[in-house]
């Protein structure tokens, strides 16, 4: 059965860094639809620059534009055995979306981690991102002036700035945070303590979405 899964949870919960060890863990893509915004501001398209302003100011992207890319991205050949989606769905609209462009595939397993306010804010002042390969320094590396993975320079995302990550976390208090009861009823939603070091969230991500797909596997098909 094909791994299709959610990771939810607030901004600085650890959702990129946990997907992206889980799609290559589990040979899957990992669909991350801030990624696909920022490679497009970066290279000028015109989505890009539709994007920029609004990504700037911690706000949301269209749910139209959002559903389109997804739909399109999900669609490929790479994501027919399974998929990684990190920052999507944001609204329940988005997510009522993504139940239709599931129509005839195997069951979402939805994985929220969940982590105190107080401790994200903390979190997303520290994060670091590489300039060069855009990949995400915490903790210690991010105390580093150059990137571990290839050396590139470390710098502070533009909407991690202090006014931007509060506007960030309002915004998922208000439009994100609600599609947890969209789910919640679901035989194939978890909760993960985020709050833990990133080895043991990945464990306690890992058993939880094994536990989903096994019992999938020997019930039949959950949808
Ligand atoms: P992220 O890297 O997931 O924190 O996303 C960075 C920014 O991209 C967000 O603050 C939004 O402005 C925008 N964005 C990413 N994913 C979505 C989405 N599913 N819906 C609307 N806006 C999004």
């Amino acid at each position: 059965m094909a791994l299709n899964l959610i990771m939810m949870g607030p901004p600085g919960a650890g959702k990129g860094t946990q997907a992206e060890l889980l799609a290559k863990r589990q040979g899957i893509p990992k669909v991350s639809t801030g990624d696909i915004l920022r490679e497009a501001v970066k290279m000028g398209t015109p989505l890009g620059l539709q994007a920029k302003a609004i990504m700037d100011r911690g706000e949301l992207v269209g749910d139209d534009v959002m559903v389109g890319i997804v739909r399109e991205r999900l669609d490929r050949a790479d994501a027919r055995f399974g998929f990684v989606l990190d920052g999507f769905p944001r609204t329940v609209a988005q997510a009522a979306a993504l139940d239709a462009i599931m129509t005839g595939r195997d069951p979402l397993i939805v994985i929220d981690i969940a982590v105190p306010e107080a401790e994200l804010v903390r979190r997303l002042a520290s994060r670091r991102v590489c300039g060069s390969c855009g990949e995400n320094a915490e903790g210690e590396a991010a105390a580093l002036p150059t990137c571990q993975r290839c050396g590139g320079p470390l710098k502070q995302r533009a909407d991690d700035d202090e006014a931007v990550v509060l506007e960030r976390l309002k915004v998922y208090h208000r439009k994100t945070e609600p599609l947890i009861d969209y789910y919640r009823a679901r035989p194939t939603f978890r909760s993960v303590d985020g709050a833990q070091p990133l080895e043991a969230v990945a464990e306690a991500l890992t058993a939880a979405v094994e536990g989903i797909a096994s019992g999938n596997r020997t019930e039949g098909a959950l949808r």
